[in-house]
């Protein structure tokens, strides 16, 4: 998962880099609130943590403007004053989460995976299609045909990624570190057990076959029809 952090101070923002990458994610930094709107902008991140003291552009107009583009890429914003005027703004403006400086990395990182588990913000449409598959994303729910499906949260975790990235090939080290937080071990069959589980409740029984196997490669969401 990609994070961009956007901080002016260049020691916090080292610091946090290093975190996050040894926590496994790509992680992006700039020292100014343009610069983290034009990055910002593309929307290839899943989450953006935001300084709010910022040179050129403070981090309230960063997540107005990237609101205003339309993006609904998650943010957190970084505060140094413990104000309550300043969290409710940044609530009100549609932060997901926001942490008053000093912080602990610890903190942060709960904070950061709390609000990737919750995924895109509510004002993007919370349910994914794919053929007559259904994932409402906010009351996570799974259906196909209209037929309700249970899963265990790894599982729709699991779904979520596949459904996310349909048509694309993903790794089983991707999946891994997406879903389980882990590197990859070869040694390990948890993906594989998981995938199958998996399967059966979404594709047993039906004629089109969502979740493919890419020998030597992969996991890929495609609609196909079974032989
Ligand atoms: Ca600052």
């Amino acid at each position: 998962m990609k994070i961009l952090i956007v901080e002016d101070e260049p020691k916090t923002g080292d610091y946090l880099r290093q975190g996050l990458r040894e926590a496994g994610f790509v992680v992006d930094l700039v020292q100014d609130g343009l610069d983290g709107l034009h990055l910002g902008i593309e929307g290839d991140q899943d989450l953006i943590i935001l300084d709010v003291m910022l040179s050129r552009m403070d981090g309230w107009g960063v997540l107005q403007a990237l609101t205003q583009a339309g993006i609904r890429t998650p943010v957190i914003f970084l505060t140094a004053k413990d104000q309550v005027e300043d969290r409710v703004r940044g609530l009100e403006l549609g932060a997901a989460d926001y942490l008053v400086k000093p912080f602990s990395f610890a903190e942060l990182l709960a904070r950061v995976r709390n609000v990737l588990r919750r995924g895109p913000t509510a004002t993007e449409s919370s349910v994914l299609q794919v053929a007559d598959l259904e994932v409402d994303l906010l009351r996570r729910r799974v259906s196909r045909a209209g037929r309700r499906i249970d899963l265990t949260p790894k599982e729709f975790g699991l779904l979520e990624l596949l459904v996310r990235r349909q048509g694309e090939v993903l790794p089983r080290s991707l999946i891994a570190s997406l879903v389980w937080d882990m590197n990859f071990d070869s040694d390990t069959n948890v993906i594989e057990v998981a995938m199958r589980r998996l399967r059966a409740k979404v594709d047993e029984g039906f004629e089109v076959r969502l979740i493919q196997t890419v020998r030597g490669m992969g996991y890929v969401l495609e609609p196909n029809r079974a032989a």
